[in-house]
């Protein structure tokens, strides 16, 4: 059976296979949990992501590529793109559950058991934090199926708002 747990603390330093960036559609760094993993992985990620940027026109939101994790601990950094939110009725759900089923799918391919994810689109696409949880964990659950070489996920929290949500909903599974 696949573990999920909620964690509190910054993803560049939890030890897993693959960790999932919150990246955003050009794939060339940006502030938040993006910044934070190109500072901890170095240049090679962001020269990586240019080069995947130049052959597939960047990444649309809901999709996810896949790089290697440079400095980072983990072996691979998986792009994944959340959708910005604007109101609830522009299909926000439906993208935001694509990023962390898209992002399990690739993990697998890649041959990583163990993947951590931020809380994609908290930050500055201004998802609800409530409802992302729900439908992170919703859309996680809904694919261990299609995964089950994957033994591990980890939902790294960074902030207390997050980690409580996620220990309620992950309580109750
Ligand atoms: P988005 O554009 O998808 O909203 P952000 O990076 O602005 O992406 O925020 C996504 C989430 O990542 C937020 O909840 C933010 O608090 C969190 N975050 C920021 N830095 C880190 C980090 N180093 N590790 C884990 N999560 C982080």
């Amino acid at each position: 059976m696949t573990v999920l747990e909620a964690v509190l603390g910054d993803i560049t330093k939890v030890a897993v296979d693959g960790i999932v960036n919150a990246a955003n559609s050009g794939l060339l760094g940006g502030g938040g949990v993006d910044g934070a993993i190109h500072r901890a992985a170095g240049p090679g990620l962001l020269a990586e992501c240019r080069d995947i940027a130049r052959r597939l026109g960047g990444c649309p939101a809901g999709e996810a590529v896949v790089s290697a994790g440079y400095n980072l601990p983990c072996k691979k950094v998986i792009h994944t793109v959340g959708p910005v939110w604007r109101g609830g009725g522009a299909g926000e759900p439906e993208r935001l559950g694509s990023c962390y089923r898209k992002s399990l799918l690739l993990a697998r391919e890649e041959g990583l058991e163990t993947v951590a994810f931020p809380n994609i689109s908290t930050g500055v696409y201004g998802y609800p934090k409530d409802l992302a949880a729900e439908t992170a964990v919703r859309a996680v659950k809904a694919a261990l199926p299609e995964v089950p070489e994957i033994t591990r996920v980890v939902f790294v929290c960074f902030d207390m708002e997050n980690y409580r949500l996620y220990q309620n909903l992950l309580e109750n599974r």
